[in-house]
């Protein structure tokens, strides 16, 4: 069957997989840096272009190839671009995109190495940006200038939950000829294809929810046309910032239960959101599927399903964040996320201790922020967990 019949779950299994000569049920491994060429004329024509043959794993490999073409397919995208980490694809657009004399615009909660690279190695490069609150559109627009090449979106955002109008985003970019390109993270293509909201390009950190056993380390490009593909793909090859075959393997398994997977945290993460709003020590909680959200009505347009990233704020700041994150007992007090685990942290501590006072502030990441993933697990361990630790708060 094509793919463009086929459900989410169906090609989540199948997409990308390939026939050997073994008839093995799980694509095998091609564990190799090199490949042989028939001849030296085959060899010209691989290199030339004439012809699609492998020539080095850095450039093309087909255990890495079956894992782009899959996740290209659940992003309905053109063509998938793997990378060795999250940060590598991220870094792949901004080299891609920007220049010197060039401007970029993100949103001010970016994942915190997605920001503080911009704003501490670019700049000599001659790279400019403005981080504003995309969560109102206008904050966008005024930040547009006629340098402005990329405007760079996580929605959700991490760890603060905001949810960004992709759509309304997309459309003030076009009319001023600059590229967009969605971290898609934190959903997963499961829950959000940003690319038919009309961005250009997404990215993922595979080291979340795709690969999603918290063995991996892993990213992936994709480009919604084969334009941008092109620009993006060279880039990826000449800096070096391809995934292992091993790696691509790990995570074309872990892809196949991405879809049931999060129906499972997405059902946990309801009910652990609904215990913590009702706790007397928790201040707030945001998830997009409570109403108290305040982009509750976006995140039912926007996305399939609230997901499983919980942000919340206890009452006693910096102090009682400590001490719930040492008294947890099956929660892994870690960073990361979109594991089966369910992992704690503290980001104003850990992931953007980095981010200036005023920055962190801009970014809504007080002292007593906790930051939750939800894993699958059984929810009541889960809550079980919480209320002991909460309860020596
Ligand atoms: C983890 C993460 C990244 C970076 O990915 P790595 O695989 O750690 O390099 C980028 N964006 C978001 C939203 C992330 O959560």
């Amino acid at each position: 069957m094509e793919n463009n019949q086929l459900g989410f779950d169906s090609l989540a299994v199948h997409a990308g997989s390939f026939e050997d000569a073994l008839g093995s049920a799980v694509s095998p491994i091609y564990q190799t840096s090199t490949f042989k060429f028939e001849n030296a004329d085959h060899g010209a024509r691989c290199f030339s272009g004439e012809e699609d043959g492998f020539i080095y794993t850095r450039i093309g490999n087909p255990t890495i190839g079956e894992l782009e073409k899959a996740v290209a397919a659940l992003e309905h995208g053109y063509g998938g671009i793997a990378t060795s980490s999250g940060m590598a694809a991220v870094n792949t657009v901004y080299l891609t995109y920007l220049a010197s004399g060039k401007h970029m615009i993100g949103h001010h909660s970016l994942y915190g190495p997605s920001r503080s690279v911009i704003e501490g190695l670019y700049p000599k490069f001659g790279i400019t940006s403005s981080f504003v609150d995309a969560t109102n559109v206008e904050n966008v627009i005024a930040a547009i200038r006629p340098e402005t090449s990329l405007i760079f979106l996580e929605t959700p955002a991490n760890p603060s939950i905001e949810i960004t109008d992709i759509k309304a985003i997309c459309e003030v970019a076009r009319q001023h000829n600059i590229t967009v390109c969605v971290d898609n993270t934190f959903c997963s293509p499961y829950l959000q294809n940003p690319l038919d909201l009309g961005a250009d390009i997404v990215v993922h950190s595979m080291t979340k929810f795709i690969n999603g056993h918290a063995d991996i380390v892993a990213g992936m490009i994709v480009a919604k046309t084969k334009e941008v593909y092109s620009k993006l793909r060279p880039v990826m090859v000449i800096m070096g910032c391809n995934m292992d075959p091993h790696q691509a393997w790990l995570t074309r398994r872990g892809l196949k239960t991405l879809g049931i997977r999060i129906d499972r945290a997405q059902e946990n993460s309801m009910k652990v959101a609904a215990f913590l709003e009702s706790h007397p020590k928790v201040e707030w909680v945001k998830y997009p599927g409570l109403k108290s959200h305040p982009q509750f009505e976006l995140a039912k347009v926007q996305m399939r399903g609230p997901g499983a990233m919980i942000s919340f704020e206890l009452k006693g700041g910096l102090e009682a964040g400590k001490i719930m994150m040492n008294n947890v007992k099956m929660a892994l007090l870690a960073v990361s996320l979109g594991g089966i685990e369910t992992l704690i942290q503290h980001p104003a501590g850990m992931t953007h201790s980095k981010l200036s006072k005023d920055a962190k502030a801009a970014a809504g990441i007080t002292d007593g922020l906790v930051r939750l993933s939800v894993g699958i697990e059984n929810v009541e361990d889960i809550i079980a967990d919480l209320d002991q630790a909460l309860a020596l708060v």
